[in-house]
């Protein structure tokens, strides 16, 4: 399986931009042509458009995307898998937890200081439904936004009662509510904060599936022990139902020796976990949210469109044996 996410990476026509963006590695891939690389973007964007919808999940599937460091892409791998699924026909929540609220930005939600959001369930217990806001760009994605004002719920959750699962219990009422009206959510991704803190363990204790964004850069595995020793602790004592399943490489740069590498690694340590495709390293990603869209809107036969989409297929279809 090593080496095949160069392989399962969309190519894009580099861009002067993106090639400044790495001088210090040597390391350009000469066996791979421009030709080829067109090639590939063809047959993904193929392969992703062949499905014009993903297989609703037998109940719902609640994933943690968490990694406590920070910029490795967990945000831009929520909104975007989140929309491809949601593209896809299917039904799904994103849940912003993070007190920068980027995945609300992303998303075209307001969440300006004061705006109702995931600070008034965790600390208030307002019910998901009075805070869950529709995506205005996509029909089926849903969100429950964060303000700054989430920044200070890691403190006051301190000395609450149940202060660990405080989200678990707000989303599985919603959950259930949303069942019980025929409107079944198929996929809730949660967007962690860049840390270990109360948030996140909130995260961990409401979902079932954790999704690591692995970052192809040197330092990427540091801090991974640390991360999978409290998602192991919070397995043990608060979520018995807690499983890392979906490891996925972000800012792949196929033309460098230290992307390939890392990838390597990840792979070495997590086997099968990690998903074939790895979202490329794109400019045109970076750019989508400061237009409040994710990159499927963006520019949906862009490279990173497209692994997303793939992402996401690989996540929600079953793999063929
Ligand atoms: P934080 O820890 O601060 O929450 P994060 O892990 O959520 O960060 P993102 O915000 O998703 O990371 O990404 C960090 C930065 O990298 C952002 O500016 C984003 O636009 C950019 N980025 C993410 N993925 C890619 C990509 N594949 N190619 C280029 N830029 C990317
Ligand atoms: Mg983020």
């Amino acid at each position: 399986m090593n080496g095949s996410a160069a392989r399962q990476t969309a190519a894009e026509p580099a861009s002067a931009a993106e090639i400044s963006e790495d001088t210090t590695s040597p390391a350009v891939d000469d066996a791979t042509p421009l030709a080829a690389e067109a090639q590939e973007h063809v047959d993904l964007a193929r392969r992703v458009q062949a499905t014009a919808r993903f297989p609703k999940p037998a109940e719902t599937r609640v994933f943690v995307v968490a990694n406590q460091k920070g910029g490795v892409g967990k945000t831009t791998t929520a909104v975007n898998v989140a929309a491809a699924l949601a593209t896809k026909d299917l039904r799904v929540l994103v849940v912003d937890l993070d007190p920068q609220g980027n995945a609300s930005t992303a998303l075209n939600i307001d969440h300006t200081e004061g705006t109702p959001g995931v600070y008034e369930a965790l600390v208030d217990g307002t019910d998901l439904d009075e805070l869950v806001r529709p995506c205005p760009d996509l029909p089926g994605l849903t969100v429950l936004p964060a303000s700054i004002d989430l920044a200070g719920a890691e403190i006051e959750l301190v000395s609450l009662v149940a202060r660990e699962t405080r989200l678990d219990k707000a989303l599985q009422s919603y959950l259930e509510d949303c069942e019980d009206a025929g409107d079944r959510i198929d996929y809730v991704l949660i967007d962690c904060p860049p840390s270990l803190g109360l948030l996140t363990v909130n995260a961990l204790v409401a979902g079932r599936e954790v999704l690591i964004p692995i970052q192809c850069e040197y330092y990427a595995l540091e801090g991974l022990g640390q991360l999978v020793r409290n998602i192991d602790l919070v397995q043990r004592h608060l979520n018995p139902r807690l499983e890392i399943t979906t490891i996925l490489l972000t800012m792949f740069d196929a033309r460098t020796r230290l992307s390939s590498g890392v990838a390597d690694e990840v792979r070495k340590f997590f086997g099968d976990k990690v998903l074939r495709t790895a979202i490329p390293r794109s400019v045109r990603i970076s750019e989508a949210p400061s237009y409040q869209q994710t990159i499927l809107s963006y520019d949906a036969t862009s490279s990173g469109a497209l692994s997303y989409l793939e992402a996401a297929r690989e996540i929600a279809v079953p793999k063929e044996s």
